[in-house]
């Protein structure tokens, strides 16, 4: 049985990047419904027993879609903290950026190009491959790049149910206003 995760942070801990509102559905109403239609769909799968990652990477159709969706946006709401005037990357995750993009700047510019030009809904992800490279990648629907043998490093979550009450059509406004919530000790904590 999976369960619902607890914010980190209050409803309101992530104003005036993401409102309360939108946080209390997108937590308590959208993820709890990805979380019971997963358990109601378990029982007798044969899957039952394993951790949500193995079940993501060894399920196909409904299970595959809520587990999935189960595991993105736990990723996803844990990876945030209270917006903060200085907020850029430290430690692992900083010299992997400067590494591979030169700097975090031309790195945020691929990451947000992804992002503003997703077609439907989907997530666009930062993860680590098997040889230790930085991958970006466009994801339909309820994929996560952990179905490839990649590491799920930091994503934002590009279903129109992630920003709409607070930014309607302006899905741009909502992905460079993304960038001041991130908390980068997370993200360094899941590079094994
Ligand atoms: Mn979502």
């Amino acid at each position: 049985m999976e369960k619902l995760i607890t914010l980190p942070y209050p409803d309101n801990g992530l104003e005036p990047v993401i409102s309360a509102q939108t946080i209390s559905f997108h937590h308590g109403k959208h993820l709890q419904t990805y979380v019971n239609n997963l358990n109601n769909a378990l029982p007798n799968s044969g899957l039952e027993n394993l951790p949500l990652t193995e079940i993501v990477k060894q399920s196909t159709g409904a299970i595959f879609n809520n587990a999935g969706q189960t595991l993105n946006h736990n990723l996803y709401f844990l990876q945030f903290k209270s917006p903060t005037e200085n907020n850029s990357p430290q430690g692992k995750i900083a010299s992997l950026i400067d590494t591979q993009y030169g700097n975090f700047d031309q790195f945020k510019k691929q990451f947000t190009q992804q992002s503003t030009t997703l077609f439907g809904s989907g997530w666009v992800w930062l993860s680590l491959t098997k040889d230790n490279k930085l991958e970006i990648s466009q994801e339909p629907n309820a994929q996560n790049p952990i179905t490839r043998g990649n590491t799920p490093l930091l994503t934002i979550d590009i279903w129109e149910h992630a920003y709409y009450l607070d930014y309607q059509n302006k899905r741009a406004e909502y992905i460079n206003n993304f960038w001041k919530i991130i908390n980068w000790d997370v993200i360094n904590s899941r590079i094994a």
